[in-house]
């Protein structure tokens, strides 16, 4: 889940790390309250949850608070890549000196967090990181151990950072560093991290990514979502504990499992139809939830034909059969349904079945099949 602007900076914030002063804002008229909070010249900017923002006009620089106002009117009214603007941060604009770059994240081949830090900071980090890969400097970090004094000397030695910053970067880099472990972030970045002209270094952005499997452990986070950014139907499957993705095929699948789930898309494949969407109704598989997935495969106006493909281990299938037919109850519909049931208690699940004249088949092949025709009508 990424975080915006704002809130990273607020967390950055509370590891100990510079951030100009600034609220976000609404509406206009908010947003010209807090530039005059601030005094003298402040920058409004978009939080949507892209990078290039810059780039984009999202970010203004405005020298009154009238001039806020007319600015955040502008941004507030405003689709970056596509996503709406619905709130714009408003900060004391700062004379910059420098940009730099300072982030941590995983590296995956390494099995270890890296810390990567650029003189060349800014809305270009991108091509510096592709024409000038050495203008990057890295250090991983034992996860154990945490970032060392010697690395965060390391990383300012390597970007070239005035002496007398040295002491404020190291507090910047430590900060950071407990900021990702304590959120478990995926990615914790400043860019850029600015020398104001008076000297001092600041966090100017700040990008946040939290693990989605450790949000249960950080509900305070969960809660900021940004709904903006994800299908209703995945919030909705989200709420039920469904893992849900919608794809662009017409036969809804509903599987126990995500592996089972991968597989059942590709035999739908191979016998020539394209699966509607992906769906984990985990263990345990109540009526409740299958009603819920029942009903969020069918938004889906695309789907013609239904896959249930149940593997019943712990879960039982005569269980899920009855799941099946009492979500049936609840949800009105004509689009044909084809059920493969197999494991503990599969004959008295299909019997079930049989009576309420639903298509079942023994084996995945037959079921794909089966769909495959239904869809095709
Ligand atoms: P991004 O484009 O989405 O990464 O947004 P940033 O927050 O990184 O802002 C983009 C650029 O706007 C920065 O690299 C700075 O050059 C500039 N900028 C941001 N805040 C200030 C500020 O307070 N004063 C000045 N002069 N420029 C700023
Ligand atoms: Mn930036």
């Amino acid at each position: 889940m990424k975080l915006h602007e704002y809130i990273s900076k607020r967390i950055f914030a509370d590891y100990g790390i510079p951030i100009p002063e600034g609220k976000v804002a609404k509406s206009p008229h908010e947003a010209k309250q807090i530039a005059e909070e601030i005094g003298g010249q402040s920058i409004v900017k978009s939080q949507v949850l892209v990078g290039g923002r810059g780039k984009a006009g999202g970010i203004r620089l405005a020298e009154t608070p009238a001039e806020a106002q007319k600015f955040a009117q502008e941004i507030l009214g405003m689709e970056i890549k596509g996503l709406p603007v619905r709130k714009v941060l408003v900060d004391r604009a700062v004379q910059i000196q420098d940009e730099l770059y300072l982030g941590v994240t995983n590296d995956r081949a390494a099995r270890k967090p890296v810390m990567m830090a650029s003189a060349e900071g800014g809305v270009n980090i991108e091509e510096v990181a592709e024409r000038s890969p050495e203008k990057i400097i890295q250090c991983h970090i034992d996860p154990v151990m945490g970032i060392q004094n010697y690395q965060a000397r390391d990383l300012a030695a390597g970007i070239d950072l005035s002496r007398e910053l040295w002491r404020s970067f190291g507090k910047i880099t430590h900060g950071l560093w407990e900021a990702y472990v304590e959120n478990d972030a995926t990615l914790a970045e400043i860019n850029p991290l600015v020398v104001t002209a008076d000297q001092k270094l600041l966090a100017v952005d700040g990008k946040m990514v939290i693990d989605d499997n450790a949000l249960f452990r950080h509900p305070d986070l969960e809660e900021l979502r940004d709904l903006d950014l994800e299908a209703d139907s995945e919030i909705e499957a989200r709420k039920h504990g469904l893992s849900y993705i919608k794809l662009d095929g017409d036969i809804g699948c509903m599987v126990n499992g995500a592996g089972l789930a991968m597989t059942t898309m590709d035999i739908i494949k191979l016998f020539g139809g394209e699966p509607a969407n992906f769906l984990d109704i985990g263990g345990g598989a109540s009526a409740e939830k299958v009603t819920a997935a029942l009903n969020i495969i069918l938004t889906d106006q695309n789907v013609k034909a239904v896959l249930f493909n149940i593997f019943g281990g712990i879960t039982r299938c005569d269980l899920v059969a009855q799941g099946i037919l009492d979500a049936l109850q609840e949800v009105d519909t004509d689009v044909p349904m084809i059920v493969r049931l197999v494991g503990t208690n599969a004959r008295e699940g299909r019997e079930l079945l049989k009576k309420a004249e639903m298509k079942t088949a023994d084996t995945l092949a037959e079921a794909a099949k089966m769909a495959v025709a239904a869809a095709k009508g």
